[in-house]
């Protein structure tokens, strides 16, 4: 199958990530994935929700939002209507989901991190990038709690990222754009550690539902697509990478 941007089927689009992006933000990125662009900052707070209140644990929490000229149409801005509609508020619980399953909230301690995805610019992909993206602010932000001496070690077991899959034309597809995902039968957003191991799976046939055959396809190219974002996660956190996940580091 001919892909809209001549890619093969299991090609990922260029992707770019780009630190310290935002002055104030302790950790701050700008990812790329072809069209898609978020913003991604993690901020530090030194105390925890009421519900974690002297538990010696720490929390990490997400939100999400688009700008209205992100997207080809005007998209009117959530806080013009007074309320969160129904996607953010799940795009942002995945972005919290995703990011904690690697975080060990003992050693992080009593300080909330709080994780902004803001898209500037939407082409499909935009909560798969964002969790990508986070992930590399979110060990900036932590890589300042060690150097001020409030943590003792990075608290992450793992690297994760995020990519879509979908199919197409009877045909399983890697990180679709805007004209794929609108156009596609089935559409998947994959969330997975560096291990190998997934956090989460959001995946709908409600036009052709798919069978366990090729959700496996779906999985291999999600995987190998991760794998890749991992890898350039890595790249961009040059030596910081190496704090990750090291002997210790808890469970996971
Ligand atoms: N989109 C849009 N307006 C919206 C929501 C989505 O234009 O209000 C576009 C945008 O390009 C987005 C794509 O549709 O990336 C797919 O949206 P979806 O809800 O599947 O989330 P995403 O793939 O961005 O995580």
């Amino acid at each position: 199958m001919d892909r809209i941007d001549g890619r093969q089927v299991n090609q990922l689009r260029p992707v770019k990530i780009t630190r310290n992006y935002i002055k104030h933000a302790e950790g701050s990125v700008l990812i790329e994935m072809g069209d898609t662009k978020v913003i991604c900052t993690a901020s530090v707070e030194e105390r925890v929700p009421p519900f974690l209140k002297g538990q010696g644990r720490g929390w990490v929490t997400g939100e999400y939002g688009m700008l209205p000229r992100s997207t080809e149409v005007r998209k009117v801005r959530d806080s013009s209507k007074g309320k969160v509609d129904g996607r953010t508020m799940e795009i942002q619980r995945l972005i919290g989901r995703a990011l904690r399953s690697v975080v060990d909230l003992e050693a992080l301690g009593e300080i909330t991190i709080f994780i902004d995805c803001d898209v500037i610019q939407a082409d499909g992909g935009t909560r798969t990038a964002s969790i990508t993206g986070a992930y590399v602010a979110l060990v900036d932000a932590l890589t300042k709690l060690l150097e001020q001496g409030k943590i003792s070690r990075i608290p992450l077991n793992s690297f994760v990222a995020a990519v879509s899959v979908g199919i197409k034309d009877n045909t399983v597809i890697l990180d679709l754009n805007y004209a794929e995902d609108s156009t596609c039968q089935v559409d998947m957003n994959i969330v997975m550690t560096e291990k190998g191991q997934l956090v989460e799976i959001q995946g709908t046939g409600e036009e052709k539902p798919f069978t366990k055959q090729e959700m496996e396809q779906m999985l291999a190219y999600g995987e190998k697509g991760i794998m890749e974002l991992i890898k350039i996660q890595k790249e961009s956190l040059g030596e910081l990478a190496n704090l990750i996940g090291v002997e210790g580091n808890g469970s996971g």
